[in-house]
Order: structure tokens, then sequence, then C-alpha cells
């Protein structure tokens, strides 16, 4: 990934996806007006920020990246693995949607801008450059178990007729191994569910507890279903680590902002 900074707004774009029929970006804090501990570019809804605020932040980004402002989905994210595509009557920012219990939104429309929201979590975008599909699916690290990766990219075969081998993805910015601390009963979760895990899952040598690649799992789930490797670029850059440039769940609770990720057709 690369940092962008335009208009007072920083925020990272994927190599892969340049020179591409879309325009995209992961959000930082930086460039926005939100004051105190979601200063200063929060774009969640109902947590600190009055709407006001909050739709000021969403303008910035939009005028910087060269996003639809006017075509802006959010969904309801809620860890499951459930992908929703989405039509026009879903866009605006503060259409109460009926996007409930989803954590990945696709299209294959021009001027919708797909937006997942994220502090910690993994974002995951996807863009079939043949069939002009893209997708985004929030990987937490329920998400993560339940394979949304996955999920995401066979229903972009199913129900839009995508060759994975066409399918570009981007892992974006999100706890990484270094500081992804989890007890016993999550690591088993992941090695139950995933029958690699144990490859991406480091024991602490000082107590009892471990470190998980989610990032480097998401990339190997995807691997394994036959997207090229040459087609997917990892972040490699933790939420934590930098969390003077990213709201981080792990160092702020749940005082604090949240990032976006976005991506529209053009
Ligand atoms: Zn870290």
């Amino acid at each position: 990934m690369k940092k962008n900074l335009k208009d007072g707004v920083e925020f990272y774009t994927f190599n892969i996806f340049d020179n591409l029929n879309l325009k995209h970006c992961f959000t930082t804090k930086i460039g926005g007006v939100s004051e105190g501990t979601t200063a200063t570019l929060n774009l969640a809804f109902r947590k600190k920020d009055s709407d006001e605020i909050v739709l000021e932040n969403y303008k910035r980004v939009c005028d910087a990246v060269g996003l639809s402002y006017e075509g802006i989905v959010i969904p309801k994210q809620q860890h499951t693995n459930n992908i929703k595509i989405i039509d026009r009557s879903e866009i605006g920012l503060l259409n109460n949607n009926s996007l409930d219990n989803t954590d990945g939104i696709m299209t294959n429309e021009k001027g919708i801008v797909l937006t997942t929201l994220y502090a910690d979590c993994v974002p995951l975008y996807f863009y079939d450059k043949k069939k002009h599909v893209i997708a985004l699916s929030h990987s937490g690290w329920r998400g993560t178990v339940k394979k949304i990766s996955v999920v995401t990219v066979n229903k972009m075969v199913k129900d839009f007729g995508s060759n994975v081998k066409d399918i570009l993805v981007g892992i974006g910015p999100s706890i990484g191994q270094c500081c992804f601390e989890v007890d016993e009963s999550t690591k088993i979760e992941f090695e139950q569910n995933i029958n690699f895990a144990n490859d991406y899952i480091y024991k602490c040598k000082s107590n009892n507890k471990f470190y998980i690649d989610m990032q480097g799992i998401n990339k190997q789930l995807l691997l394994e279903i036959g997207l090229l490797e040459s087609n997917i670029e990892i972040a490699n850059l933790c939420t934590k680590c930098n969390s003077d440039t990213f709201y981080s769940h792990r160092v702020m609770g749940a005082d604090r902002g949240c990032m976006a990720a976005m991506i529209e057709l053009l």
C-alpha cells in the first residue's frame, strides 16, 4: 500500500488497484473535524460525534479520494459472514437501509461506494477485473474464522460468474501478528475451523497467550481456493503499532473513532 495526502486528508491505497476503473481508500485518523478521543477523521455514526461532524468527515474523504459522496452505503456489521449485493435503494449516508447483520457488500453498479468500518479488524477489498464487480468484507477474528474471505469470493463466482483467477484482492491495515494477542479459547477457534491455522499462530514465551497473523490467514485462505498470489496485496501495516495514524480498539477501547474501507466502480 502507499500513503496519500490530499487537502489534508491522509489515506492509504493499494498499488494493485492503480490505473483501474475504480476509486478506493483506507482512511486514517488524519484530515477530519472530530475532536477529543475521536480526533480527527472518525467515520462511524452514533459513537461520540454528531451526525453533522461525521458527514463533514465523509465529505472531506470523498473530495480527497474522488469518491461519490451521494453513493455511500454502509452495512450494520455484526461479525457475521453474511454478504449482500447492493442496489441503489440502499445508498445514502443516513439511509436507514436493511443491511442488518451484514459484514460483506458487493456490487457491479457504478456510483455505489461500498463502505465498511474498522478499528483493528481486517478489511478485505475485491475487484473482478473482467466482470467489473467489487466487494468489501469485514474480517475480524470471528469473520476470519468464519472464512468471510472465501464466502465473498464464492458469491462473486456464483452470482456474477467471476473466475477466481480474475479477482484482485487487497488485504488492508489491521491489528498485526505483532499485537493480536489472544487466549487459548480463541486460538482453539482458529485451529478448529482453519486447517493450516497453526502456521500463523505464535506462542508468547512469557505467558500463556498466543499471537495470530490474521492478514496472513486471509491471504492463505484465498490462495487455497485458487486466487493468484500475484493478485493479492497485503498491507503489512499494524493498526495498534501505528495508533498515531489509525484508531485501534486494542489501544483505545470503545472510546474511539473508526476508519473506513471504501471502493467505487467508475
Ligand atoms: Zn503491532
